[in-house]
Order: C-alpha cells, then structure tokens, then sequence
C-alpha cells in the first residue's frame, strides 16, 4: 500500500479484508477482549506479544484508522486520541517531564498556548515561545540544557501564519531534540511535514480529516526518524527501563519506528486514558475516505473568497498566505504548492458594530466556533470567544474588534461569494 498515490492511500490504506471479510472497517464495539488461557493474556501485559485486552489503551477499529493517517504522513507508527488537545498532550508529554523545557511557536491554537503555558507549567514543565518569524540565532538562543521538544503549527490556527518547518528542524536537530509539528490545517494532503524534517506530527483530526463537523478527534504520527538512543540523556523515558512494564525499554527493543507510539500507548493512555470511541474511528475514517476530493475544494473556495474580499471597499485587509502580498506567500509557495486550507480572516473597516451587521445578514455562512467543516462558518472573535476584552485590550492581541474568521466549506464559490457581497451591502 506504500507505493499507491495519497488518493488511494486515503481510501484503502490502513484496512484490507480477508476473504470474507467485513469490506468496511468493522466497529470493534467492545471494551475487553477473550483469551484462552492467562498465559497468553500475560505476555501482552508484558509487551511480548501484539494484540488487544482492553479499549482504555487500544482497539482494533481505531488501529485500522491511525494506520491509515501514518501512512498519509509518511510516518512508521500512529495512535488515535479523544482529541486534538489530547494528541498534542500526549505527543509532548511523551518526552517531555516534569523539569523539561519545550521551544514552542508563539503563533499556535489558542487550547494548545493554554495548556502548554497554564496546565503543563503547573505540572513542572517551562515553555519559551518564540516568534515563528524569528531569526536562525533568536530560535537558538531559546534553548536550554533541559530542552526536550520544539513545537509549531503548519498553518496556525487562527493566525494563519506559515511555518517555516526546515528552520524549525534544523534548530531542534542542532539540539539534539524532536520536532513536533501540528499540522490539522493542511491536513497531508497539502503538506507532510515529515518530509521537511518534522519527527512527529499531531492533528485535530476534528477538523478537515473528519471534516463534517461530527466526531472531536486526534492523532499522532511518528516518523521513526528521530534516533533517541543518540540522545539518551535526554530521553530517559524512552532509553531506560520501565519499571511499570517489567523493565522493558522502549528505544531497544521498538526501535526507532516504534518506541514513541508503542511507550505513548503503554504509558498515557494506560495511566491518562484519552482513547478516541471507535465509533469515532469509523466516523473519522468515513472522512479520511473523501480527504484528497475535499482538501482541492476547500482551498479554491478559500482562494476565491479571500480574492474577492481583497477588492471589496467595506474590507481593510484580509490574511490567506496563497494570496499574492501575504507576509507568508514564500513560505507558502514552498511547503504549501497544492494551497493550504479553507480558512481566510478578514477586517471590516467598521469595526464591531459592521462585523455584527455583516455576520447577521449571512444566510449560508452559520455563525459558530468552529472551522474546517464541509459546511461554512464563521466567527467574529470581538464578539464571541474574545468578547471580555475592551477594543484595545483586542487591538493590542493583534484581534481587531472587525476581524472575521470564516473557514470555506465544500458549497459553490459563487453562492459563497454571492452571500458574502449581500451581506457587505447590508453594513
Ligand atoms: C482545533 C485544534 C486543536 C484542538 O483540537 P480539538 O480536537 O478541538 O481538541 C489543536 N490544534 C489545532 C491547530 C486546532 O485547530
């Protein structure tokens, strides 16, 4: 299967049946597993043999699914999560423990920068962000000795800035850390960060990959490139033995292509248990299926309405990095040739009170928090999620009370565009 093209790979990668068998991926609806004798369930307790005794850590259904995604990012090994919150969680906290450090973008999810710099400093863990237009020499100069991991958003949410991930690889290799890039905007068809050096990549599978606004979800997919044993100081979770697995250590006896997934697994879903329902897994995968026909839709309705909006009096300025003039257009051109996703932001002259007018005179584009649907929707942070802050407190985020998020959905560019222009009339 690693040698069809990604479109096949969306559709067929990761479950192939048997004679007989179940065409679509089957719905491992069941919590526990039966084995004949002790004996056999003892030696998956001991990380000996393969297979499955409980849902908390691993299911068959959602194995099928995580496989496919590995194989969409190029990557050897790959799990499932509740969420995309957990996949980031778990992917950092991984390798990263109490008295790490992490070198993280500045322009990431809003969910992510809280729980690095709330919930994981509370758990003994230092952040240091960096601009991701920082200089070669700033970016190095954020490192420390207890550095473990670099963190960064392909395309981040909502900011929209570009990563340069080559710059950012480069800088953690030099370190002798991984680079965790999240990549939930492009999804991979439009980029595989792992070819540019990124040695894990997460997702919200939430967004385009379920891409129907019906299952919260996540990933994590490991490259198998990063060689832990070289930096074993570093990385005692994965290069010394584990005490609550009888011992075992994960980079010798996995290796490079399983250790991160296969000590995620063992460790934090065991102790911390943010398993995706398989039933998800088969929502997600129905999406997975139509991932490399939708992302190509997305993206044009995206171009289209971002060029529209550019010529429209009522707007100031509008941010898609494919649109010629963008401050991240180069970056795009590089890791982003195919387009990057469906979401473009936007600032109407008119501040809050003609974001409010507008918004309520759009009769396709629904009002919600949420993006990468197959629906359009939009968001007007001023008045919604940001809504505590004063026009200058918003001014001085970079948030201006007029700015406008709208992810472009899979309907006709010309209804899209027609109802965006009805409601510019109305301000
Ligand atoms: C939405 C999002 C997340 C969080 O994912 P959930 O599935 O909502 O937990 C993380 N990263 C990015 C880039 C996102 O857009």
């Amino acid at each position: 299967m690693n040698n069809y093209s990604m479109n096949t790979k969306c559709v067929q990668s990761g479950y192939t049946p048997g004679n007989g068998e179940p065409r679509q991926i089957p719905i491992i609806q069941s919590t526990t597993f039966k084995y004949d004798t002790s004996e056999d369930m003892g030696k998956l307790f001991d990380l000996e043999a393969e297979g499955y005794f409980y849902t908390r850590l691993q299911n068959p259904t959602n194995d099928h699914v995580a496989a496919k995604i590995a194989a969409l990012e190029g990557g050897t090994a790959a799990m499932l999560t509740s969420s995309g919150q957990a996949a980031n969680f778990f992917a950092i906290f991984n390798i990263c423990e109490c008295g790490g450090h992490v070198v993280a973008s500045s322009s990431i999810y809003g969910g992510t920068f809280n729980l690095l710099s709330v919930t994981m400093a509370k758990m003994g863990i230092e952040v240091t962000f960096v601009s991701p237009d920082c200089s070669e020499d700033e970016l190095n100069a954020a490192f420390k000795d207890n550095t473990k991991v670099v963190f960064g958003e392909t395309i981040a949410n909502p900011a929209l800035t570009v990563l340069d991930i080559e710059k950012f690889a480069n800088a953690a290799h030099a370190h002798g850390v991984p680079l965790i890039v999240d990549n939930t905007f492009p999804t991979p068809i439009n980029c595989q960060p792992i070819k540019w050096g990124a040695d894990i990549v997460t997702h919200s599978t939430t967004k385009y990959m379920d891409g129907h606004g019906a299952a919260v979800g996540g990933a994590i997919v490991d490259s198998g490139n990063f060689d832990w044993t070289a930096y074993a100081d570093k990385f005692p979770g994965l290069c010394t033995p584990d005490e609550s697995y009888h011992g075992i250590t994960y980079a010798e006896k996995f290796g490079k292509e399983g250790a991160f997934i296969t000590k995620c697994t063992s460790q934090l879903m065991r102790d911390l248990g943010c398993i995706q329902s398989p039933q998800h897994a088969f929502i997600l995968n129905l999406g997975l299926e139509s991932l490399h026909v939708r992302m190509p839709r997305h993206v044009e309705n995206g171009q289209a309405v971002a060029e529209f909006l550019q010529e429209q009096p009522e707007v100031s300025f509008v941010s898609y990095p494919t649109l010629p003039g963008n401050k991240y257009y180069d970056l795009a051109k590089k890791y982003l040739p195919k387009g990057g996703c469906g979401v473009v932001s936007f600032e109407l002259k008119g501040g809050r009170k003609a974001a409010e007018t507008f918004m309520k005179h759009l009769k396709l584009a629904a009002i919600e928090t949420h993006v990468a649907d197959a629906r359009t929707c939009c968001l007007n942070p001023a008045t919604s999620t940001h809504r505590q802050m004063s026009d200058e407190q918003l001014a001085a985020a970079d948030i201006p009370a007029g700015l406008i998020r709208i992810s472009c959905g899979l309907e006709d560019k010309e209804d899209l565009i027609a109802d965006l222009a009805q409601a510019l009339k109305a301000i």
